[in-house]
């Protein structure tokens, strides 16, 4: 006897017609028609069932902000930290949780139930902070969330950042984070890099830093991260958010950085969405992309996790939760349109993203969380295509968020009464 069984699911990894039986907010077991009887059942009709989406890299405590104070006119990275420069002094606690909360509910609805957020250190008043501590415990029953302490305005570079960084870390937040090339010179990146690594060492805890999030091929600060990591012994536990300048290095230094980052297994964490809108920006044409090199990272074998960064806030005016849509723009952007690719690129929204942040019992094996989705598709591939609805949303075994399939009504004489636009594939590409 089972609490939930869900039948007839499709899994990301081509499985098909799979039932899947949870107990006790675990799977218990996967097979093919098992015969048990529990609780509930759901029938997923041959739909995909996934674990669910993880971002690892966002900003909540400025979500929802957009347009606080003003606008961002210029569209570039530099406006929107000045433009969070004016807005942070006049933050309330109350208001950031408000708004985290309002996301919260948000990134449920699309089945987005692990995010890790960088949280501004860098007000004396440490306000970001104690908002985002207290969103975390009351978002736990459902999301889990993971906090950095993030020194936005550079650690060197402001004056009480070193501070009000360890302050935030002696306070609970989880990760060391940093943003070496924002500090004022190229050598005080590098020394950031090497004092945020030791701190991380010394309190036993992961770092996860902004990393060369710029177009100079001249910003090597990943390739300072990588050799600090190995030199503390951090393997595995550091990621390097963004790292755009690589897109516009030398190939020769990167044929010797990729190899580094590899042997001090970086998690490499690129945001699509936002690197596209913000990098290039000095360009006239040709424009440069701004996006590292996915594919020869992934090539190499390193961990690369796809993260939303920003929504409605001062960086980018857009975003909804979806990491589909992040997923569908890491495809356009990274050129990666194959078969293969596009697996690959499910992986970095859900299994990479969820190793990046270090989740324990993530996935669809026995004894994993029974937290699971079920999506309007057959395939990851079409999940991407579609940037698929999302029917339901299961936490610990229990539906948290659900809806209707998207269909419409046709009232054209002689063609379907009907339209599912996930039913539209011309070949079904699901396995082999
Ligand atoms: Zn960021």
């Amino acid at each position: 006897m089972f609490d939930l069984i869900i039948r007839n699911a499709n899994l990301p990894d081509g499985r098909e017609a799979v039932d899947i039986c949870i107990r006790d907010g675990e799977i218990a077991e996967t097979g093919s028609k098992i015969e048990a009887t529990a609780t509930a059942e759901i029938d997923a009709t041959g739909r995909l069932v996934t674990p669910p989406f993880v971002d690892p890299h966002f900003h909540m405590d400025a979500t929802l902000s957009l347009g606080l104070p003003r606008m961002n006119h210029s569209g570039t990275l530099l406006e929107g930290i000045a433009l969070w420069g004016e807005l942070r002094p006049v933050l309330t606690r109350e208001a950031v949780v408000e708004r985290a909360l309002r996301y919260c509910d948000l990134a449920v609805s699309q089945g987005l139930l692990a995010i890790r957020s960088h949280v501004d250190t860098s007000d004396p008043g440490l306000v970001t902070v104690e908002a985002l501590l207290e969103v975390r415990a009351k978002v736990a029953p459902y999301i889990d969330l993971q906090l950095v302490a993030f020194p936005q305005d550079g650690y060197y570079r402001s004056a009480g950042a070193v501070e009000t960084l360890n302050r935030a870390l002696d306070m609970g937040v989880d990760i060391v984070g940093g943003i070496p090339h924002f500090e004022r010179t190229m050598s005080e990146g590098a020394a950031s890099v090497e004092a945020l690594c030791r701190i991380a060492a010394e309190r036993g805890l992961p770092v996860d830093m902004h990393c060369d999030e710029t177009d100079d091929p001249m910003s090597r600060h990943i390739e300072t991260l990588a050799a600090e990591t190995i030199r503390f012994g951090l393997k595995g536990r550091v990621a390097g958010s963004h790292l755009t300048s690589m897109h516009s290095m030398d190939n020769y230094y990167v044929s010797k950085l990729i190899p580094l980052i590899a042997e001090a297994e970086i998690n490499v964490i690129p945001n699509p969405l936002i690197n596209i809108m913000l990098q290039g920006r000095h360009d006239t044409y040709p424009k440069r992309r701004g996006m590292t090199r996915v594919r020869e990272l992934m090539e190499a074998g390193l961990n690369v996790a796809f993260g939303h960064d920003c929504v409605m806030d001062p960086w980018y005016s857009m975003g909804s939760a979806d990491m589909l849509e992040v997923g569908h723009m890491a495809i356009h952007v990274a050129q990666m349109a194959g078969i293969d690719d596009k697996r690959k690129i499910f992986d970095a929204l859900t299994v990479n993203s969820a190793k990046a942040m270090g989740l324990k019992g993530y996935g669809l094996a026995k004894g994993c969380h029974a937290d699971l989705v079920i999506l309007q598709a057959r395939d990851p591939l079409e999940a991407l295509r579609l940037k698929a609805h999302r029917l339901a949303v299961i936490r610990r075994g229990k539906i948290i968020a659900r809806s209707a399939p998207k269909i419409s009504d046709l009232m054209l004489e002689g063609r379907p009464a009907k339209v599912d636009g996930a039913e539209y594939a011309p070949l079904r590409m699901a396995t082999s």
